[in-house]
């Protein structure tokens, strides 16, 4: 095999290594890291968009890790989904997004909700329904104050676990939104079938409306879909002032996104919380 491929077979042979190298550096760190409090939730607020006041936040892990620096979760929430570190990690945020909530009560803030990412690992193998119920009854939490964030893909295998759970969860008073919506090709079926409160447009969506203004509004004509069936819509990625100005002419309730707020940490967010823009 020493021949004249043998450089190149060198070549992908250390690429592979360097790959599976930081995969298990991941693997080995991970427990640790959760120990430690490297995980950190950064929280990205979300707007009303009728009177501009904030409504709530997302909240979004990062890996703070001593070597690497600040890990965006695109670094390892995939891997955590296939290894099934996911579902620990997951309880962490859930239980950070409470224990903010009691906190910022306790401080005096104005009341706004916490959306927390919800992966289909999760909903597989875990009890979402005990330890959800244990989180807001330690921390004394309305549940209809914490918002669950499913993906659509989170709906492709075990569709009936899926429906079956939320159903119980919605029923316990949580908010269960659709993430990602208008992202895959399913999203028509999903919604006659899920249980839900709000849709979460995909922020293709918004963007792409903008850049084509063909004069049919798809975006007009589902949040008036959402409005028919009793959902509240929430845009996310909005980018610049014309696609939010969009979003209030097609009576969008939520905006998320960088040309509002960026995901930040907890003390920047508690900042805004203590003098709210425009008061
Ligand atoms: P997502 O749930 O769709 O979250 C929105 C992503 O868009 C976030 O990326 C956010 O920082 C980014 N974003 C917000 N506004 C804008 C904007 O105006 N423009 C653009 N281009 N991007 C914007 P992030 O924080 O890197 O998270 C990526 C994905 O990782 C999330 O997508 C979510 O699927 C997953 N994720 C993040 N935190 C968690 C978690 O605690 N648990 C689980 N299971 N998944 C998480
Ligand atoms: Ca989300
Ligand atoms: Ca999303
Ligand atoms: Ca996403």
């Amino acid at each position: 095999i020493k021949g004249q491929y043998g450089k190149h077979f060198a070549f992908y042979d250390d690429k592979l290594r360097d790959t599976l190298l930081h995969r298990q550096a991941i693997t080995d760190g991970m427990e640790r890291a959760l120990a430690s409090g490297q995980f950190e939730v950064y929280l990205q607020p979300k707007f009303r968009i009728a009177d501009g006041s904030l409504s709530g936040a997302e909240a979004l892990v990062r890996w703070n890790h001593p070597e690497w620096g600040l890990q965006p979760p695109s670094e390892f929430i995939p891997l955590f989904e296939r290894n099934g570190f996911i579902t620990r990690l997951d309880q962490y945020v859930w239980e950070q997004a409470c224990s903010l909530m009691r906190r910022w009560d306790l401080m005096g803030f104005p009341h706004i909700d916490v959306s927390v990412n919800v992966s289909r690992t999760d909903i597989r193998d875990m009890d979402m329904a005990r330890v959800l119920g244990g989180l807001v009854e330690r921390y004394g939490l309305d549940p209809s104050r914490l918002h669950l964030e499913i993906t659509e893909s989170a709906c492709k295998d075990s569709a009936d676990q899926l429906v079956e759970t939320l159903h119980r969860l919605r029923k316990m008073g949580f908010v269960i939104e659709m993430d990602d919506f208008g992202s895959g090709y399913s999203s028509l079926n999903m919604l006659t079938e899920m249980p839900l409160d709000v849709l979460k447009l995909d922020m293709k969506f918004i963007q792409t409306e903008v850049a084509n203004p063909s004069g049919d509004s798809i975006l007009g004509f589902i949040v008036s879909l959402a409005r028919w069936m009793e959902l509240s819509v929430v845009a996310e990625g909005v980018e610049t002032r014309e696609q939010l100005e969009r979003l209030q002419a097609d009576g969008c309730d939520y905006a998320q996104g960088y040309f509002l707020a960026r995901p930040m940490p907890v003390k920047a967010l508690e900042e805004l919380l203590a003098s709210p823009p425009g008061c």
